[in-house]
């Protein structure tokens, strides 16, 4: 049996939208990792298996490549290639789902059709502050992934037996990747007891660990070595290290989204470094993802100088201006909020 996380009133009402809906809407965040296209996949096949033939999956902007071979990929529309399919896709949803983000900024240009759509909009998500923005907010900052919680609300509405491989295998991979493949946020035991319940829907766990992680380009794994060789900056004062990466540079290893993921956690293997930064040029401003291990809650840093957000151990945020400000607010930031104190 698993512990019931979320409250039964938000599962009642979800339920009734879910039964009285014909055409669906699943949102999420900007730069969809893991965790948001797995939920919203796990989402999607579950309507579909449920008899609704009018689900869609849309997201902000592209997703990386090592998530195409997710089941349902190919169907989502991506609102940068596509806004008014998209919107309208949006305004004639009787029911919008809102997974894995807290606030309509996260979702950047996607945020002025969700807002003005018509349809219910449902929040599914475990970050911390969710903005009231949904009639039915289920948001657990508890929850390792908000895949977790997919799995949760399907079981709870007692739709267990509607979970097919495709959802089963959506839901694994956003739990797995939101919990570096359970090496953090990931001592709760239900997960495992959920983990045994995807894996008697037949999923491969071995296979979906090979597909993330083991696909990726040469140019990649050479920027990886030159951010190491050349860009790690480390600040043994504050336990801390930085990595930056100009719009010059990824451009040099012919930078695709999702190339530099993980790049963040890599100093972070390093004895006696347990504060992690990683900031790059993106096209229209600086983005800043921080890492940590232990007590010290970068996501504070990410609030106070970023502009961000996010966990604990795991935030973002933002900044507009050059590179060398964005560093020296950072440096600023270190000493002010040294990891080294907590
Ligand atoms: P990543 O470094 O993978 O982009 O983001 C890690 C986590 O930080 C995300 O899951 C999200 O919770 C949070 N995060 C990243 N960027 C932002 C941001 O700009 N604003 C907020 N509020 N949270 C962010
Ligand atoms: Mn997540």
């Amino acid at each position: 049996m698993i512990t019931k996380i979320i409250a039964e009133e938000l599962i009642q009402k979800a339920k009734k939208y879910v039964e009285k809906g014909e055409s669906f809407a699943i949102v999420t965040h900007v730069s969809p990792d893991g965790d948001a296209l797995g939920s919203s996949l796990g989402l999607y096949h579950f309507l579909t298996a449920y008899g609704k033939d009018n689900v869609s999956v849309i997201v902000p902007n592209e997703f990386p490549a090592f998530f195409r071979w997710m089941p349902g990929a190919k169907d989502i529309v991506i609102h940068e290639k596509y806004p008014e399919f998209a919107e309208q896709l949006l305004r004639e949803a009787d029911v919008i789902f809102c997974l894995d983000f807290n606030e309509p900024k996260r979702v950047e240009k996607l945020a002025e059709p969700l807002m003005a759509a018509e349809g219910r909009r449902v929040l599914i998500d475990h970050h911390l502050n969710p903005a009231d923005f949904c009639r039915v907010a289920m948001s657990y900052p508890e929850m390792s992934s908000t895949s977790e919680m997919v799995f949760r609300f399907i079981c709870r509405m007692g739709f267990f037996s509607l979970m097919d491989k495709n959802a089963a295998t959506c839901i694994y991979t956003g739990m797995m990747t939101d919990t570096g493949a359970f090496t953090f946020n990931s001592n709760k035991p239900e997960i495992y007891t959920i983990i045994s319940e995807l894996i008697k829907k037949g999923i491969d766990k071995d296979w979906i660990y090979r597909q993330v992680n083991q696909v990726h380009t040469e140019s990649r794994l050479r920027m990886m070595g030159y951010v190491l060789y050349e860009k790690m900056k480390l600040y043994p004062e504050q336990r801390t290290a930085l990595i930056t990466l100009s719009q010059d540079e990824l451009n040099r290893f012919h930078h695709r989204p999702g190339d530099t993921e993980g790049f963040v956690n890599l100093p972070l293997s390093i004895k006696d470094i347990d504060f992690s930064a990683f900031i790059r040029e993106d096209r229209d401003y600086i983005k800043i993802s921080l890492r940590s291990v232990g007590e010290f809650p970068c996501n504070q840093f990410a609030t106070t100088y970023f502009n961000g957000g996010g966990h604990k151990n795991a935030s973002g945020g933002e900044f507009h201006g050059t590179m060398d400000e964005a560093v020296a607010l950072f440096e600023r930031g270190l000493q002010e909020l040294n990891p080294k104190k907590f």
